[in-house]
């Protein structure tokens, strides 16, 4: 899919020159397509095309404390801390609600699956960014998902961040935090082994396969209060919940969020 070399240039002034002059010839030469359904783009599209934008299944997860993906999420919380509860014979400590948003649903047949898709396996970072600033701008408005601290993606083991040369998640929370003001920080959460695929694994066997895979490497910044958990794709959310265990484990006081670019609906 051809990508513009200067399709991310934000240069007030120099954008309404690319957008009336170079955009224009650009498209002739070096047509852009949507990351959806392929067609062609107009000079004023980026990314998707108005028809696929119009009918992307938002979640609207960011206007609603409680939806699907919370629930999923604190379930899972609630699960392991029953689990916990019965193998020290004692109440475990009040556990706050995780508030959780995701940008828009799909299940496999859908064709939205192609934007997380493109982002993780074609390299498009600049869709990446674009779809997390889209998120962002939802987040920016959620009362539940305010005042967030930082952002921190789900970490790649670190052979496999170099293989693919940069970490999906990394780019969506990084388009997040443009949208929102906040930081993004990958210095302190990472990956302590590989994981294997988890696309075949069921919920059982997929928290299985991660628990234990995070570590924390550095103290959270004093007066951190609320910090946001960023990955690409939300299934099962044993990944997300193994990563709220890392952080949790060190840090009590911490409100934590999750936030996925798409939650799969089936
Ligand atoms: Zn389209």
């Amino acid at each position: 899919m051809p990508r513009h070399k200067f399709a991310d240039r934000k240069i007030t002034g120099m954008q309404t020159f690319y957008d009336r002059f170079i955009l224009p010839v650009m498209d002739l030469i070096l047509p852009r397509t949507c990351i959806v359904c392929g067609k062609r783009l107009y000079t004023f599209e980026e990314h998707i095309c108005t028809r696929c934008l119009a009918d992307l299944p938002l979640t609207y997860g960011w206007s609603l404390s409680r939806n699907p993906m919370a629930e999923k999420f604190n379930g899972l919380i609630q699960r392991t801390a029953c689990h916990d509860m019965q193998q020290a014979s004692r109440l475990p400590a009040h556990i706050p609600y995780s508030h959780a948003a995701a940008l828009f649903f799909f299940n496999s047949e859908a064709q939205y699956r192609k934007i997380p898709y493109s982002i993780k396996y074609h390299g498009d970072i600049s869709s990446g960014l674009f779809f997390g600033a889209m998120l962002g701008k939802k987040i920016a408005c959620s009362p539940a998902l305010e005042g967030i601290d930082m952002i921190i993606p789900v970490p790649l083991y670190w052979s496999r961040r170099w293989e693919r040369g940069y970490n999906q998640a990394e780019v969506i929370a990084r388009g997040i935090a443009g949208a929102i003001g906040s930081t993004v920080r990958t210095d302190i959460l990472y990956r302590r082994h590989h994981t294997e695929t988890q696309t075949r694994l069921d919920t059982e066997e997929k928290s299985r396969n991660v628990k234990d895979a995070f570590g924390i490497r550095k103290k959270f910044p004093a007066g951190t209060g609320h910090i946001l958990l960023v990955d690409d794709v939300f299934t099962t959310g044993a990944t997300l919940h193994a990563c709220w265990q890392a952080v949790r484990e060190t840090a009590r006081d911490i409100s934590i969020s999750v936030a996925a670019l798409a939650m799969v609906s089936n």
